[in-house]
């Protein structure tokens, strides 16, 4: 084959293969259909983008777009203090083989960074032997932002008040159902929070969030009073949507244990593609 019959058959494969591909990345959809309420998009609109690939973790595993807040190792993600400014103090919670617990008096633990709408992946445990009444058994507690507990004690056939039991919203609804796994066995929370929104000093939307406890469903969309309180009912106030997680230190001989933590902000993922 000469020259120029070569090149001119290259020339058609390139062209066929470049049809072929275009193709296969025309998208299916429609634009002659209704507009979606409250949205940009119409019904199956070949425009919209496509949602993320994300690679799932397996077990409680963290998914590939997680940020891994501890995965056994250290705690160089938290500090003991408090404020969001000035320097930013070392964990003084004790690392375990695996784990690490409250090291009782040091004081809450926080993430050193601050979240908005979240989903949070949190695994705790009960030690074995665990003794105490009530709020006295290995209380601790998740708080989002900070400011909004969801409940760490034991509750496993162990009364206290119902919303102030694991899983609570504490202070303001008990969980659905009580699922709690023995003392000894290893608990989790599955956590969407939907931050409160305010304009100015006005609160527009409240706080929202959905807790699963060991996989059952304990809080649905459920709408908060405000930050948590003991024995009382604190009002909003305005602040910009974030705050640090916090671990609670309430001090208990026998301190509850955490493990594989991680979180995900839920950023706008509806926008269109760059
Ligand atoms: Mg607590």
């Amino acid at each position: 084959m000469s020259t120029r019959p070569a090149l001119i058959l290259v020339i058609c494969l390139v062209a066929a293969f470049g049809a072929a591909f275009l193709v296969q990345q025309q998208r299916e959809g429609y634009r002659d259909t209704p507009v979606l309420p409250g949205q940009k998009w119409h019904v199956h609109d070949p425009d919209r983008p496509y949602p993320h690939e994300v690679v799932p973790g397996e077990n409680g595993a963290p998914p590939s777009d997680a940020e891994v807040l501890y995965d056994g190792h250290d705690l160089s993600k938290w500090t003991q203090s408090p404020k969001d400014s000035g320097d930013q103090v070392p964990a003084k919670w004790n690392l375990r083989d695996g784990y690490f617990e409250p090291n009782p008096g040091t004081g809450d633990l926080y993430t050193r960074d601050a979240y908005g709408d979240c989903q949070l992946h949190v695994e705790w445990q009960e030690p074995e032997g665990i003794v105490g009444r009530g709020q006295g058994r290995g209380n601790s507690g998740v708080f989002l932002q900070s400011r909004y507990e969801v409940q760490v004690l034991d509750s496993y056939r162990a009364a206290t008040y119902a919303d102030g039991q694991a899983g609570a919203i504490y202070g303001q609804w008990p969980p659905l159902v009580n699922p709690m796994r023995k003392p000894g066995e290893w608990q989790t929370y599955d956590i969407v929070f939907t931050s409160p929104k305010f304009d100015g000093d006005k609160l527009v939307e409240p706080a929202y969030e959905t807790v699963f406890f060991n996989g059952v469903l304990i809080h649905n969309h459920q709408k908060l009073n405000g930050p948590t309180g003991h024995a009382e009912i604190p009002p909003y106030v305005p602040y910009d949507g974030t705050g640090r997680l916090r671990l609670q230190d309430h001090q208990s001989t026998r301190p509850v244990r955490y493990r594989n933590i991680w979180i995900r902000r839920l950023k706008d993922y509806d926008q269109p593609e760059k």
